[in-house]
């Protein structure tokens, strides 16, 4: 792998470097370190800059067999896939990273601010103890599945940053979970497992019922379905996380309305904007407080035709 070509200016503090690997040429993504350390009070790695790399790469390739993602240029890849991906478990990484190559002074955000009547966190994401809502166990790493992963958001980009947890990526769709063995292999990621089936049969199955401390899910239907995709899998005292775009009071009603039948309570809901593009998104933190109801999930395609 080398550096062709460097310094096509595409905002005056960032440029886009072209890789060629295997006689392919590749963009380079942007480093931000600076953003990830404004925003999140984390920053990568040079292994983890490379593993990013590295999955940039290989769904740019795997695009042109199967229908991965429409986001591919470089600056859209970080801001859409890698930072909104990790940016859902933030609270995990606040201060982590001991490897962090740079030890600069943090400046809280400005703009991250919880809706939904619930307690102002708004200095959550910096220079903050851990908040009381955390996962439980949180003397182990936390382990996670990812329902709907698609091309692997965003369980990939969280099992790149926090290495010490385990993450299981579940799809229905068969190629996509074997693309995704591809990238396991790929970047050594010992801590992910992969699983092809549909919530609504995994989350019947004693193997994985009440088994994960986070269940994360993105892009995959309603704040309700989205319920009652995570709740069962989820251990007492465990958290969903549901990755939005936008958000309305109207939704946080009936989303209350599936978690009291699903055993599950809205904790928090955060509103923020991404760094680059400076579009508003929500993240949803649902916690388990009771068991869910045997009778869910439902049959395969009844959570969706038939929303709580
Ligand atoms: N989470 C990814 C992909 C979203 S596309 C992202 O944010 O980019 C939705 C994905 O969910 C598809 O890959 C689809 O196969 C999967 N999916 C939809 N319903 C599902 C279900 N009930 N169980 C498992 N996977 C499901």
């Amino acid at each position: 792998m080398f550096t062709v070509l460097t310094s096509n200016l595409i905002k005056p503090y960032i440029a886009i470097t072209l890789l060629i690997v295997n006689n392919s040429i590749f963009p380079s993504l942007p480093e931000m370190a600076d953003i990830w350390q404004q925003t999140l009070n984390w920053q990568p790695t040079v292994h983890q800059q490379t593993q990013f790399q590295q999955l940039y790469e290989l769904i740019l390739e795997g695009n042109t067999q199967l229908n991965l993602t429409r986001i591919t240029e470089p600056l859209e890849f970080w801001e859409k896939h890698l930072w909104d991906s990790v940016r859902g478990i933030s609270f995990l990484l606040s201060g982590n990273n001991h490897n962090s190559p740079l030890s600069t002074p943090v400046a809280p955000l400005g703009e991250d601010s919880r809706v939904g009547g619930f307690p102002d966190l708004s200095e959550l994401s910096v220079e903050t103890p851990r908040p009381h809502w955390l996962p439980s166990s949180p003397s182990s790493p936390p382990s996670f599945i990812d329902i709907g992963t698609g091309a692997g958001f965003p369980g990939i980009p969280i099992a790149i940053t926090v290495p010490n947890c385990t993450v299981t990526l579940l799809d229905a769709t068969r190629k996509k979970i074997s693309f995704i063995e591809k990238i396991q292999a790929a970047l050594s990621l010992t801590n992910v497992k992969t699983l092809t089936g549909r919530s609504e049969v995994i989350g019947q199955e004693s193997q994985h019922r009440q088994t994960y401390d986070i269940a994360l899910i993105r892009a995959v239907g309603t704040a309700s379905v989205c319920a009652e995709y995570t709740l069962p899998l989820l251990k007492q005292g465990g958290l969903a996380v549901v990755y939005r775009g936008s958000w309305t009071e109207a939704e946080t009603a009936s989303l209350e309305n599936a978690l009291n039948q699903l055993g599950g309570v809205i904790e928090s809901i955060e509103q923020f904007t991404t760094p680059l593009s400076h579009s508003i998104r929500h993240c949803l933190y649902l916690r388990k407080i009771k068991t869910t109801p045997a009778k869910f999930p439902r049959a395969p395609g009844i959570p969706t035709q038939k929303p709580l």
